[in-house]
């Protein structure tokens, strides 16, 4: 029978461990610090443990930390890595260095049930969800990584890796839980952004929950027909019920949404989007983030000219929406978003 991973257990959990093995509770307090504040990869780096303490933990449990598999460097200093967990898959975490910030961008999920179609992360079978300490460790790689190679604390933390978080929730939440903890990374919940495709079901539930972290949504088109094109899922989804979730997060949170949007040629670039974006933004307190679009192989799906661009952001700007454009990171080394895919380096 294969051991349990020691950081499934809580606290408590350890505490129980321990008592019930003849040893103090205060022992699970030393442990839970070695895992968590201080990511040890086995039970050998608990040195302040016994050797017998250390030999039970060893016999009962495992350490499934990540392993970093391959790093790539951008000319711009992004950092990609893919990382390998305990079955062997692969998924992808990100170092976007900027000049007032590091941000990490972490995935939750192996591949992706949805099927965005100019994402490349849907390409991949969605294979399983991430443990919550799989979700953690990414996070506690990019912190070091951010002090290793800038000298910089980490940031920000943005779920816009692979796979959608909503799916995932319990973990994606349990992760966030530890990530913000004064016993894990002691980050602020406020510099977090958990971005969803939009699973209205969800975003209520995480309104009811009372989160303390910023939500996008990827909409790309307010327009019904057009997003179901080109996220099929949008089909069962509808806008007016993710309308509807919206409301209800802004009503209950009072935290501004985020909107992703990318603009594609012949695909969602005409006065008539971008008016029906306007009226989206007005259901909610939002900001819209215009998005580059970075290319994945498909013949489909080409940015839309510049001043077709402009043109949008201008319509939002006199409609008094906050609008940014993005510009790209690390795409040379298809590290930006919608480019993970594990593709070989
Ligand atoms: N599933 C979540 C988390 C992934 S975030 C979500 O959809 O929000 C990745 C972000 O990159 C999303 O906003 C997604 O719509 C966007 N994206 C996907 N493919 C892209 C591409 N090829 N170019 C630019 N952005 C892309």
């Amino acid at each position: 029978m294969s051991k349990t991973d020691i950081r499934s257990l809580s606290l408590d959990q350890i505490k129980k461990f321990f008592l019930e093995n003849g040893h103090q509770e205060y022992r699970a307090d030393q442990v839970y610090s070695w895992l968590w504040e201080k990511s040890v990869l086995n039970f050998e780096q608990m040195t302040n443990l016994s050797k017998s303490i250390r030999a039970i933990l060893k016999e009962n449990f495992v350490i499934n930390h990540i392993k970093v598999e391959t790093i790539q460097k951008s000319k711009d200093g992004t950092i990609k890595n893919a990382v390998k967990l305990f079955d062997d898959l692969l998924v992808e975490c990100v170092l976007i260095p900027t000049k007032n910030r590091i941000t990490a961008c972490i995935s939750s999920q192996v591949g992706c049930s949805l099927n965005c179609k100019f994402c490349a992360t849907s390409k991949l079978k969605r294979m399983r969800n991430l443990n919550p300490d799989e979700i953690y460790d990414q996070v506690a790689l990019i912190s070091d990584q951010s002090r290793d190679y800038y000298n910089r604390p980490l940031t920000n933390i943005v779920f816009m890796g692979m796979g959608e978080p909503l799916m995932n929730y319990n973990n994606v939440i349990q992760s966030i839980k530890m990530i913000t903890s004064k016993k894990g990374l002691g980050m602020s919940p406020r510099r977090i952004v958990v971005s969803t495709s939009g699973i209205p079901k969800m975003i209520k539930k995480m309104a009811d929950e009372n989160v303390k972290f910023k939500l996008a949504v990827s909409l790309h088109s307010a327009i019904d027909d057009v997003r179901t094109s080109i996220m099929p899922f949008n089909e069962k989804l509808k806008l007016s019920e993710l309308k509807l979730a919206l409301q209800y997060w802004y009503s209950k949170t009072k935290r501004i949404i985020t909107y992703e949007y990318v603009i594609w040629k012949g695909i969602n670039d005409t006065i008539e989007d971008a008016k029906a974006l306007v009226d989206f933004c007005k259901f909610a307190p939002s900001k819209v983030n215009i998005i580059q679009y970075n290319s994945i192989d498909n013949d489909e799906f080409i940015q839309a000219s510049k001043s077709n661009i402009d043109l949008y952001q201008n319509i939002l700007e006199k409609n008094n929406i906050n609008v940014t454009v993005r510009k790209s990171r690390g795409q040379d080394i298809d590290a930006a978003c919608g480019q993970l895919a594990n593709k070989p380096s």
